[in-house]
């Protein structure tokens, strides 16, 4: 035991998962001077931070679940094509979650959930940007705005608690009309005669390119990035100093342990007796190379939920909220449907040879993730659950652990993100 409290150094972290998160977390702890392993049986990247729409959204800080969620829910819960979907043989299961997410949207707890996600996500923008440099890609991160279209004026009148709330965030918004649309984005159908024009949203030109340069600089700074699976976690005891963690392959251990494994954390924890109520909201792209029309930034069709963003590699169409699990296989009408409310926003768009995806986003039912160090269990630090803003949420939940880490944050920040709110 002596022995393996000498061979531990104080600044040695391992973590746990190489998304989006994972990747930024190395990063800023690297940075901070720590020795990093990042463990992870897949290439950086390639889980949920692959396919994402790849909008750095800081002002999306309305969390999931409104106060009259159930209202608006109820009639896209009995529509199977609508973009939110729970198979029958999945109600059971998702239950539990459910009744958490309805019961988080009091009008009391929505504004203690928008101000927390507001300090999650402030400067995230210029703090990508920076990361974007600083990991020799500073092209792709990109201020462009961001434009929510609605058939019309009246309809933009459904979602305004969340315009409202947003407001009151200090999100900067203007309303456009037909013309105001057309004049940003010539390509948009008729159809869509409202929108609000978000100008300081920005993006990522193509997620799993930006997560391979992160993880191409950590390299070269010196993190090992390993390729294995994680089974099991150890604590630390008093005597050891370090946690033992097992993988299929290797034994590691480390002063530190960061849970980054997206909607995967959830499994990893409950070996140590953590329950975190982590479900996959099953999300969908269709990735076209030539679209045949051309946008300049991320589009939300705000009645189907549909992102249709710009990348260098094409045009992606993304949404879709599925229930269903880890094991169930993808189902190709989800992506279908998100084909075809495209079409309906960009007359002219071709569909030919468009590729699909499906990923899991790692989601818990307040809309907040999971950040911190873990109470009672001195060395692990949580970065997970980040659901639909993982890529916006992920620069500075990597800030706050680096700073963390070193006794230079204000801890209190972690207490809306904590494991312990469960
Ligand atoms: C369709 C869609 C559109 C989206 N659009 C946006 C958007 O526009 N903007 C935005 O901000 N967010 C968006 N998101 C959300 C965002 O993609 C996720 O929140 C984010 O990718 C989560 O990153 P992560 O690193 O936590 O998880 P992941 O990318 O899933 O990474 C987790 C990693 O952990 C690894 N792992 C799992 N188990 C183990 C184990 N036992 N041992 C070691 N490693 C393990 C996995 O292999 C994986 O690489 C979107 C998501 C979807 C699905």
């Amino acid at each position: 035991m002596e022995k393996a409290k000498q061979a531990v150094s104080e600044s040695s972290v391992i973590v746990i998962g190489a998304g989006i998160v994972g990747l930024c977390v190395a990063h800023e702890l690297r940075k901070a001077g720590y020795e990093i392993s990042i463990v992870d049986p897949e290439e950086p990247g390639s889980q949920c931070s692959y396919g994402n729409a790849g909008a750095i959204s800081a002002g999306s800080v309305a969390p999931l679940a409104m106060p009259g969620v159930m209202k608006n829910a109820a009639g896209m819960l009995l529509d199977t094509d609508s973009p939110l979907h729970v198979p029958w043989h999945y109600w059971l299961r998702a239950a539990p979650w459910l009744r958490r997410f309805v019961a988080s949207a009091t009008p009391e707890r929505v504004e203690q959930i928008a101000q927390a996600l507001q300090d999650l996500f402030a400067d995230a923008l210029a703090n990508h940007q920076a990361l974007a440099r600083e990991v020799g890609c500073p092209q792709r991160v990109v201020q462009t705005g961001q434009l929510h279209l609605y058939r019309d004026a009246a309809a933009i009148g459904k979602d305004t608690g969340g315009w409202r709330l947003r407001e009151g965030h200090g999100v900067r918004f203007e309303q456009l009309d037909a013309d105001g649309i057309r004049a940003l984005e010539p390509a948009v159908s008729n159809a869509y005669r409202a929108g609000i024009f978000m100008p300081e949203q920005g993006a990522v030109t193509e997620p799993f390119r930006y997560a391979g340069a992160i993880a191409q600089a950590v390299r070269q700074q010196g993190v090992k990035l390993i390729r294995d699976r994680v089974r099991r976690l150890q604590p630390s005891s008093e005597r050891s100093g370090a946690w033992q963690v097992e993988c299929e392959q290797s034994g590691l251990q480390a002063a530190h342990v960061v849970m980054a494994a997206g909607i995967w954390s959830a499994e990893l924890l409950r070996m140590l007796n953590l329950r975190v109520p982590l479900e996959s909201q099953r999300g969908y792209h269709l990735h076209v190379a030539d679209p045949g029309v051309s946008i300049s930034r991320p589009l939300v069709l705000a009645d189907r939920k549909v992102f249709m963003v710009p990348m260098e590699t094409g045009m992606r169409i993304s949404g879709t909220v599925e229930f269903g699990g880890l094991s169930m296989p993808p189902t190709p009408r989800r992506s279908e449907l998100l084909g075809v409310a495209a079409a309906e926003g960009l007359p002219g768009l071709r569909l030919e040879g468009a590729s699909a995806w499906m990923g899991h986003r790692p989601c818990l039912p307040d809309s907040l993730p999971v950040i911190g160090p873990v109470p009672k269990l001195p060395g692990l630090w949580c970065a997970f659950g980040h659901g639909h803003l993982g890529v916006t949420g992920s620069i500075n939940t990597a800030r706050w652990i680096a700073q963390g880490m070193r006794g230079r944050f204000d801890m209190a920040r972690f207490a809306p993100f904590s494991v312990a709110r469960f």
